[in-house]
């Protein structure tokens, strides 16, 4: 068989930060002719992983690392809803709260307000 043709496709994914983007998929089909003078197709799509190493759809791109991670590695954050990936999200949990991810200024800020909120209790029983 002799290649008479190849066509090479490639689908990108922009992060709203980077100009470069990822790879999401690259397709290629080759067009070959055989001896009898007929045309065979190939075609091969290839599927990248994301960034978490995930084979699943795209979920969005971490505020905080710019990776891009799949729909089951995606979070937000529980107070700002900035997008977040698993693995920042899992290291800021809110304590008291059962999911609730937290970025590292809200994890810090709501840190100090439980910490400043436990100082002032005995003066303002009142309050609650
Ligand atoms: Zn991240
Ligand atoms: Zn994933
Ligand atoms: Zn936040």
């Amino acid at each position: 068989m002799r290649e008479i043709r190849a066509e090479y496709g490639r689908a990108v994914i922009h992060s709203p930060w980077a100009v470069d983007g990822e790879d999401a998929s690259r397709t290629e089909v080759r067009h070959f002719l055989t001896d009898d003078g007929a045309i065979v197709s190939h075609q091969t799509q290839r599927e990248s992983a994301r960034d978490c190493g995930c084979l699943k759809p795209p979920g969005g791109f971490c505020a905080e690392c710019g990776r891009l991670v799949c729909v089951d590695c995606f979070v937000h954050c529980w107070n700002c809803n900035k997008p977040l990936c698993l693995c920042h999200g899992n290291e800021r949990r809110h304590a008291e709260i059962e999911n609730a991810w937290l970025c590292g200024e809200c994890h810090g800020r709501i840190k100090g307000k439980r910490i400043l909120r436990g100082i002032l209790k005995p003066f303002l029983s009142f309050e609650e």
